[in-house]
């Protein structure tokens, strides 16, 4: 078993990182969060360096890696402190890749090779969560158009993304899944309309409820086969889940050096409070959690390449990432003291956007209900 990286990881990475330093600054970072803008310069800087293409088949004018090179890019990213800013274009070219037609391949790369937010993932509903197959927005086929209607809630990127991958049921059929099927929707379509979130967390990225009110649209916005849409979205929360792990990896490092710099430098009752054992404890905690997180991601990203089933170990690797990347981040605005809570010190930023994955791309919960079933049908 190797731990280290092969020679041509360590020269992207490289170039990641002076790309990170020239293009993507803390000042930059927060000016974003503050704003609520998206990181468009430095995706514009990822683009023209050519990392937005790499992980796509060189047919579509990318240059193939694999999954364990793309995490390791996605934590390094992640790393930074910026929140969402490399990983989930390469999921959605592998939804387009795996599922969509030859002209929707075209387009949703074509955007992606130029660093525009193809598509927003909509499935969520107000009465639809974590229960994804109990959807109710409906999508009528009727001579060679589809009509949909219903609500989406909770969309990340809706406003600045050039489709929607939308989830939708055919109300004529019986049953919940086998209904269900993905649709790729343009998000000018006649009869959709936003209503724009204020939310706590992910800042740079907007999100939304989306209302359909008798958008029709051609057949061939099919994504892939009619009634296997769910089996599809499956598929890409496999996918989602490495990369927001990936994505707590990096932040949880980022908080856990601010808070070990800080705690190295801040002086209270006559010495640095690093010196103090109940500060360490926290701080090798945090060390044990942000290196497990690594061993986690790279493990489950060499599964994927070797085509290994990830139902079980994509589930285990969220749940862990997430809910430790929040903790390392807790303790670290802990070490911080009062100043670790105002929205000038970066830990709190990573505070807040690693609590928002503990709930975007499943529960938690969720992770431990679909985990939790295979592990015990496995010993059964
Ligand atoms: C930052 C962010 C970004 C998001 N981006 C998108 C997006 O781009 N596209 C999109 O479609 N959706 C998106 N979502 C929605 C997200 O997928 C849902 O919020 C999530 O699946 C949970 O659904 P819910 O909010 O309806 O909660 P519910 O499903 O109502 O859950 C409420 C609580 O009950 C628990 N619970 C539910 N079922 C069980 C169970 N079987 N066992 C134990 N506990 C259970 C949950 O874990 C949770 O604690 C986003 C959410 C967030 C916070």
């Amino acid at each position: 078993m190797e731990f280290n990286f092969t020679d041509e990881q360590e020269l992207l990475l490289q170039s990641l990182d002076d790309l990170l330093e020239r293009e993507c600054s803390e000042q930059y970072i927060a000016e974003l969060d503050a704003a609520h803008e998206p990181p468009t310069a430095f995706r514009k800087a990822m683009y023209d360096t050519g990392f937005l293409s790499l992980g796509f088949p060189e047919q579509y004018g990318g240059t193939p890696v694999d999954a364990v090179t793309l995490v390791l890019l996605a934590g390094r990213v992640a790393r930074q402190g910026l929140n969402n800013g490399y990983g989930m274009e390469l999921l959605q070219a592998m939804d387009i890749l795996e599922f969509g037609s030859e002209a929707q391949r075209e387009e949703i790369l074509g955007l992606l090779a130029q660093g525009e937010t193809p598509f927003a993932l909509g499935f969520t509903e107000p009465g639809a969560g974590s229960d994804s197959s109990g959807l109710r927005t409906s999508a009528v086929h009727r001579d060679g158009q589809v009509v949909f209607n219903g609500t989406k809630t909770l969309i990340t990127n809706a406003l600045r993304s050039r489709n929607l991958l939308l989830m939708a049921r055919d109300p004529a059929v019986s049953g919940s899944r086998g209904a269900i099927s993905m649709y790729l929707v343009p998000t000018d379509a006649p009869g959709i309309t936003y209503n724009q979130l204020d939310k706590v967390v992910w800042h740079t990225a907007d999100s939304c409820e989306v209302f359909f009110d008798d958008v029709t649209l051609p057949e061939s916005c099919l994504v892939g086969t009619k009634g296997r849409g769910f089996e599809q979205l499956m598929r890409n929360f496999e996918f989602e889940r490495l990369v927001i792990a990936s994505q707590c990896w990096g932040q949880a490092e980022c908080a856990f050096h601010d808070a070990a710099a800080y705690a190295a430098q801040r002086q209270q009752f006559g010495q640095p409070i690093g010196q103090f054992q109940l500060i360490q404890q926290k701080l090798v905690d945090m060390a044990i959690k942000v290196e497990n997180m690594g061993n986690l991601v790279l493990k489950t990203a060499w599964m994927l390449d070797q085509g290994l089933d990830l139902r079980t170990q994509g589930a285990l690797c969220k749940r862990y990432c997430a809910l430790s990347a929040f903790e390392v981040a807790d303790d670290a605005v802990q070490i911080f003291g009062g100043i670790g809570l105002t929205n000038g010190a970066r830990v709190s930023r990573i505070w807040r956007d690693t609590r928002g994955h503990r709930v975007g791309g499943g529960t938690d919960e969720i992770m431990v209900h679909i985990a939790g079933r295979q592990i015990v049908k496995a010993h059964n």
